[in-house]
């Protein structure tokens, strides 16, 4: 109720100000001073009011049309893609804020396995236990070195994680220095969301490999992550999309560690034969997962791990733009929105098709991207912060072009305040609600719950913390440099009480997400569209407007291990 009485008060002050314009209009500057509360709603009002069904559907129709064979990094029809938004940044009237133009290069290092010279060798009692390709195992390529191969004693050690904070240790008087270690992906779920989450990384995972000396990592799978997705979904495109890393200003591979020689994700059979001649069951290893216990144990078996690789040097534009604010000194900070353009181009054929159009992940997050843009820039006085707009490289190769631009910002680093990250939002059913990956660290927490009320949404917390989707999307990239960040997306309530979200969402990720079924055929809700679009501008206006930039809440997780 409180939620209706607002919008109608907010709606009056608009209508009143309209009645009294014509005299107004005169003495702008003068109503300016007086009556900044009710023009700045106007104003947000105005820009709100341009955002319709056809802005969002010609977007649509462009970025996940079969012509651009699913955006692939590194391809021309990205690069289409690319000009696509540039074009229109453009005619909304924003800033170029690349390094040149619109555009900000990423170099990359591409790398593509040898899928005939990937070796997985079990030596068991004398005998070689070689593993089949995509039957049993599936590798990528190495960042950098174009051969590896190891020979080493695995062992087991849980998920890889040393916690200390949560008195939680999978190498507590184990020694790996040397050794391949096997371990599941994610992270106990007795740890709480925001650890669950750091730890559930891959790079916090193979960083604490590397501290202790180990030289490869085998990767098995969890009950979660067999409920999760079917070993064929994992397997069919192994080896035919390449991986990518950026390369820093001398020519390094970021997020490389070169002491990590091999790694392999096994499917069940060859992970139970791994444990064969170990003091425990691949199943007993599976209950002390699911139970949160470390079981950490040498399995008696030495592995072969061995590759080829090809590499390429490629270069991928972050699309850049900026909405200068309206304050003389609030102006030099930027209220970040982000989506990443990539998709995951062609790969093996689902019921004939090849082409992975990647409707929703993320042709929907940019196209609601660039109508945040031209909503903004109707305002008649834009917010007191700037507002950049990013539409991203390289998020589906591993966060690469966020990271990137965290790393190497065309402005001041510390200028950034907040990301708003948009990221496949699914808005398939009449929406309650939204959620904001993220927004329990900061103060943007009361912004964002306050901002979103205007358009009937509550906020609700995280409902999957399993999928750990904080540090799955490139907010993450803005948070490991200190900025706090959200990612938004559509909650899992809806008004129908008939529909159930989470069923629609996990339905999604099943059958449609990263398949060539995620396209222009998708249902969308367009009342609930519009919707979201408008609360994320209204997202961004009160955190261009608020006096205080954001803050990392006091003793927060993320704020003390990454905050300024
Ligand atoms: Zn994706």
């Amino acid at each position: 109720m409180i939620i209706k009485h607002r919008h109608i008060v907010s709606i009056a002050l608009a209508l009143l100000l309209v009645a009294c314009s014509p005299d107004k209009q005169e003495e702008k500057t003068e109503a300016d001073n007086n009556l900044q509360p009710v023009d700045a709603v106007s104003g947000l009002e105005q820009g709100l009011a341009l955002i319709n069904r056809d802005g969002i559907e010609a977007h649509l129709k462009f970025l996940a049309d079969d012509a651009l064979q699913g955006r692939m990094t590194g391809t021309p029809e990205y690069d289409k893609a690319a000009e696509y938004v540039a074009g229109h940044f453009a005619e909304i009237g924003l800033e170029q804020a690349g390094d040149d133009g619109w555009y900000q290069a990423v170099p990359m290092l591409a790398r593509r396995i040898d899928v005939d010279s990937a070796k997985v060798v079990f030596h068991q009692d004398g005998v070689e236990n070689e593993q089949t390709w995509k039957e049993g195992f599936v590798m990528g390529g190495d960042t950098v070195r174009a051969e590896t191969s190891i020979t080493a004693e695995v062992v087991f050690v849980g998920f890889g994680i040393d916690a200390p904070e949560m008195s939680y240790s999978d190498y507590e008087g184990i020694d790996v220095d040397g050794k391949i270690l096997a371990m599941f992906g994610g992270a106990p779920d007795t740890f709480p969301h925001n650890e669950r989450a750091f730890y559930s990384s891959g790079l916090t995972k193979s960083e604490e490999a590397v501290k202790r000396g180990a030289i490869g990592i085998i990767s098995l799978r969890s009950r979660i992550s067999q409920k999760r997705y079917s070993w064929k979904r994992i397997s069919e495109n192994a080896g035919v999309r390449p991986g990518m890393s950026w390369v820093n200003l001398s020519g390094e591979a970021a997020n490389y560690f070169p002491e990590l020689q091999g790694a392999a994700l096994l499917n069940i059979p060859p992970a139970e034969d791994l444990f064969k001649r170990a003091p425990i069951s691949f199943e007993q290893a599976l209950d002390a997962a699911e139970a949160g216990e470390p079981l950490s144990t040498p399995l008696g078996t030495e592995v072969t791990l061995a590759r080829r690789t090809d590499h390429e040097t490629i270069s991928s534009p972050n699309i850049i733009a900026v909405l200068r604010g309206s304050d003389p000194d609030l102006a030099n900070e930027y209220v970040v929105f982000t989506a990443h353009l990539d998709h995951v181009g062609i790969g093996a054929a689902v019921d004939g098709d090849t082409i992975y159009n990647g409707m929703y992940d993320n042709a929907m997050g940019t196209a609601l991207l660039i109508e945040t843009a031209r909503a903004f820039a109707a305002m008649p006085t834009p917010p007191k912060r700037s507002i950049m707009f990013i539409a991203l490289t390289g998020e589906e190769r591993g966060l690469v072009g966020s990271d990137y631009f965290a790393h190497y910002p065309t402005v001041p680093s510390d200028s950034l305040v907040a990301n708003v990250n948009l990221d496949m939002p699914l808005l398939l059913y009449p929406l309650a609600d939204v959620i904001a990956f993220g927004a329990e660290h900061s103060s943007l927490e009361g912004v964002i719950s306050e901002a979103i009320v205007d358009e009937d949404f509550v906020l609700s917390p995280d409902p999957i913390p399993e999928e750990v989707l904080f540090i799955r999307s490139d907010q993450y990239s803005f948070v490991k440099q200190g900025v706090p960040s959200v990612f938004l997306v559509p909650g899992f309530t809806s008004t129908d009480a008939e529909i159930d979200g989470g069923v629609l969402f996990n339905e999604h990720l099943k059958t449609h997400y990263h398949q060539p079924s995620d396209d222009l055929t998708r249902p969308i809700d367009w009342d609930s569209a519009l919707r979201f679009a408008r609360a994320n501008v209204r997202i961004g206006y009160a955190v261009a407007e608020d006096n205080e930039r954001p803050t990392w809440n006091e003793g927060d997780f993320f704020g003390d291990k990454f905050g300024k």
